[in-house]
C-alpha cells in the first residue's frame, strides 16, 4: 500500500475529488428536489423520478464540463510547461490525461441512463396525470392554466402520447439525438475499435459536436417546472394542496396555484470549456498551416522511414511527440510521431514504422522519389511522460519496438550535453533497455548509441550509460551465430560493445540491481510500449521502492502508442 502511494497518491486525490463533487452533486440536488416545497405538486404527478431526474442532469452538466479538457492537448502542454518548477508528481498526472477522459466519459454514460429512464418514467406519469379523471391532486394540478404559460404538466391533450413528446419537443428531441451521439461515441471508443479501425473512432468521436450542441438547447424549453416564487407566497402548498381537490372551495380558499419553469443552464457549465477547445482547434489549424519543409528523407530497415525536416519558429523538447498530415495520401487524418531528435538539433525529425493504411501510404509515397517531395503539415509539439527524464537523478528507460522513439531524442541531447559539458544536467545514470521482436530493428539507432558509447568512454564518462538490447524473437541461425562468436569484443547482431540478450528482461532482478546501486535515490522509469509490459513494470516499481522516503523510490511515467 505504502509503495503504491508513492506513485499514486496524487492521482488517487484527484479521482476522490471529482468522485466526491459527484457524489455531492448527487445527493444535494437530489435530496433538493425530493424535498423543495416548490416541487411539491411537480412530485405529486411525477413521483422521486422528478428527484433522479434532476440530481443526474446536475452531474451530467459536471462531467461535460470536464470531459474536453483532458484532450486540449495545447493547454496540456501549457500547464506542463509552467509546472516545471512544480513537483514531478503534479505533472505526471497530465499524462493520465486519456484516462481521466475515458473515466468521465463512462460516468455521463451512466448519468445518461439514470436520466433518461427517469424522464421516461416522467413522460408516462405526465400522460398518467393529464388523462386521469379521478379528481386526485396530480390530475387536478394537471389541467391548470393550459391556456396560459402557467401549466405544470407538458403534457396538454388526451390525444398526446409520450412517444409523441420525446420526438416532437426540443427536450426530447435533444435528449434522444445526444444519447445517441454518445452512445456511439463510447461504443466506438473500445480498445478493439481504436486498434484495428481507428478511422471509425476518429471520425465518429467527433459527434461530440452534436453532443454540445444538443445539450445546451436540451433545457431551453423548460418542460418541467415548480411553483413560482410569486405563487409560493400567495399559495403555499402546505396551506392550499388540500383545497386544490375541493371543488367547492378551490377557486376561495386559495389564489390559483402557479407553475414555471427551471431556467436552462447546461451552457453555464459548458461555455468556458467548449470556447476553450474552439480556441484549441483553431491554433491547431493555424499551427499546422505554417510550411513544413523536408529536408531529408531516409529509409531504413524493417519499413521504417526517417523524415527530418524544419519549420520556422518550432521548439521542441525531448521526448515530445508531433500530429503529422500528409494531405497526398488523406487531408482529414493526422497522425502522432514521436520526434527523434534532440533539442539541440537544427531540424526535428520522426521514424515512422509501417503500422496501417496511412503508414504504408505515405512510406510509399515518400519512396516514389518523385520530383516533388510530398507535403507534409506538423501540429505540435506536444509534451509527454518522457520529458521529465532528466528532473530524475537516475532514469530507467524501456522502449519496445518503434517504442524507442522518444529514448533516441533523449539519448541524442544526452550526446549534445556532454559534447557542451552541461554542468546544470542533474541525471547521473542512465539505464536503457530496447526490446525488440526482429535484428532489423536494431539497424534504427544502432549509429546513435555507438557514437554515445565512444563519446561517453573519451569523456571518461563510461558508466554514465548502461544500455541492454533484447532481441524477443529469433531464429536458430541467429542464435548459433552469437554462440559461436560469443567471445568477440562486439555484438554480432548490432555490431555495439554491449552484447544482445536473448529473451525477455527479468525485471525483478533488474530492479534490485538498479535498488541496490542507487540506495538513495529517486529513479525515473521510463516506458514506451504496451500495457502488458507497462503491468508488469509497474509492479516491480511498487515492490522495489522502499517505503523510507529517504531511500530508493521508483516512479513510473507511461507513453503509449
Ligand atoms: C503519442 C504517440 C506517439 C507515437 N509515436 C510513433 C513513432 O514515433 N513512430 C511510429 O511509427 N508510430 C508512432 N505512434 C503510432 C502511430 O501514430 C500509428 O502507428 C499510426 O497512427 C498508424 O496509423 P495507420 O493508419 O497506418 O494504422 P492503423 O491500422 O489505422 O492503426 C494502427 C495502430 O495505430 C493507432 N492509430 C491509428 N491512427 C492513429 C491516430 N491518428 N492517433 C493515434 N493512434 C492511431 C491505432 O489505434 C492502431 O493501434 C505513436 C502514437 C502515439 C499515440
Amino acid at each position: 500500500m505504502g509503495n503504491w502511494l508513492v506513485n499514486h497518491w496524487f492521482s488517487a486525490a484527484v479521482i476522490a475529488a471529482w468522485l466526491g463533487i459527484n457524489i455531492f452533486l448527487f445527493t444535494y440536488y437530489f435530496l433538493f428536489f425530493d424535498r423543495d416545497e416548490r416541487y411539491f405538486y411537480t412530485r405529486e404527478i411525477l413521483g422521486s423520478a422528478l428527484a433522479w431526474a434532476r440530481a443526474s442532469a446536475k452531474c451530467l452538466n459536471f462531467n461535460s464540463m470536464l470531459i474536453l479538457l483532458p484532450v486540449c492537448r495545447n493547454l496540456l502542454s501549457f500547464l506542463r510547461g509552467t509546472c516545471s518548477c512544480c513537483r514531478r508528481t503534479l505533472r505526471k498526472q497530465l499524462d493520465h490525461n486519456l484516462t481521466f477522459h475515458k473515466l468521465v466519459a463512462y460516468t455521463l454514460a451512466l448519468f445518461t441512463a439514470v436520466h433518461t429512464i427517469a424522464h421516461l418514467f416522467n413522460l408516462e406519469r405526465y400522460n398518467r396525470s393529464q388523462q386521469a379523471t379521478d379528481g386526485s391532486l396530480a390530475a387536478v394540478v394537471s389541467k391548470l392554466h393550459l391556456q396560459s404559460n402557467k401549466w405544470l404538466n407538458p403534457i396538454h391533450s388526451n390525444r398526446t402520447t409520450p412517444e409523441y413528446m420525446a420526438f416532437t419537443t426540443i427536450p426530447g428531441l435533444t435528449g434522444v439525438i445526444i444519447t445517441l451521439a454518445l452512445i456511439l461515441m463510447v461504443t466506438s471508443s473500445t480498445e478493439f475499435i481504436r486498434r484495428n479501425y481507428f478511422e471509425v473512432f476518429w471520425y465518429t468521436h467527433h459527434l461530440f459536436i452534436i453532443y454540445f450542441a444538443g445539450l445546451v438547447i436540451h433545457g431551453i424549453a423548460g418542460l418541467v417546472r415548480g411553483q413560482t416564487e410569486e405563487s409560493m407566497e400567495e399559495a403555499h402548498p402546505r396551506h392550499c394542496a388540500q383545497y386544490l381537490t375541493d371543488k367547492d372551495c378551490r377557486h376561495r380558499c386559495c389564489k390559483e396555484t402557479e407553475f414555471g419553469s427551471i431556467p436552462a443552464e447546461s451552457w453555464k457549465w459548458v461555455l468556458a470549456p467548449v470556447l476553450l477547445y474552439i480556441f484549441e482547434r483553431i491554433l491547431r489549424v493555424w499551427r499546422a498551416r505554417q510550411k513544413v519543409v523536408v529536408t531529408k528523407v531516409i529509409m531504413h530497415p524493417s519499413r521504417v522511414l526517417e523524415l527530418q525536416m524544419q519549420k520556422k519558429g518550432f521548439h521542441m523538447e525531448v521526448g515530445q511527440y508531433i500530429f503529422v498530415n500528409c494531405p497526398t495520401v488523406s487531408l482529414l487524418e493526422w497522425h502522432p510521431f514521436t520526434l527523434t531528435s534532440a533539442p539541440e538539433e537544427d531540424y526535428f525529425s520522426i521514424h515512422i514504422r509501417a503500422a496501417g493504411d496511412w503508414t504504408e501510404s505515405v512510406i510509399d509515397t515518400f519512396q516514389q522519389q518523385k520530383p516533388e517531395m510530398p507535403r507534409i503539415e506538423v501540429d505540435g509539439p506536444f509534451g509527454t511522460a518522457s520529458e521529465d527524464v532528466f528532473q530524475y537523478e537516475v532514469a530507467m528507460l524501456v522502449g519496445a519496438g518503434i517504442g524507442v522513439t522518444p529514448f533516441a531524442s533523449i539519448l541524442k541531447s544526452i550526446w549534445y550535453k556532454f559534447q557542451h559539458a552541461d554542468q546544470a544536467l542533474k541525471t547521473k545514470k542512465i539505464y536503457f533497455y530496447w526490446l525488440c521482436r526482429d535484428t532489423g530493428a536494431f539497424a534504427w539507432f544502432n549509429d546513435l548509441l555507438a557514437s554515445l558509447e565512444q563519446k561517453m568512454a573519451e569523456s571518461g564518462k563510461a558508466d554514465f550509460l548502461t544500455y541492454r538490447l533484447f532481441l524477443t524473437g529469433w531464429d536458430t541461425s541467429i542464435a548459433n551465430n552469437a554462440a559461436l562468436n560469443f567471445d568477440t569484443a562486439t555484438d554480432t547482431v548490432t555490431g555495439l560493445r554491449h552484447k544482445t540478450i536473448f529473451g525477455r528482461p527479468m525485471w525483478n532482478t533488474e530492479f534490485s540491481a538498479v535498488a541496490t546501486a542507487h540506495p538513495r535515490s529517486v529513479v525515473g522509469v521510463f516506458l514506451c510500449g504496451p500495457e502488458a509490459l507497462a503491468k508488469s513494470l509497474q509492479k516491480s516499481c511498487h515492490q522495489h521502492s522502499s517505503l523510507d522516503p529517504r531511500k530508493v523510490q521508483f516512479y513510473f511515467n507511461k507513453e503509449n502508442f
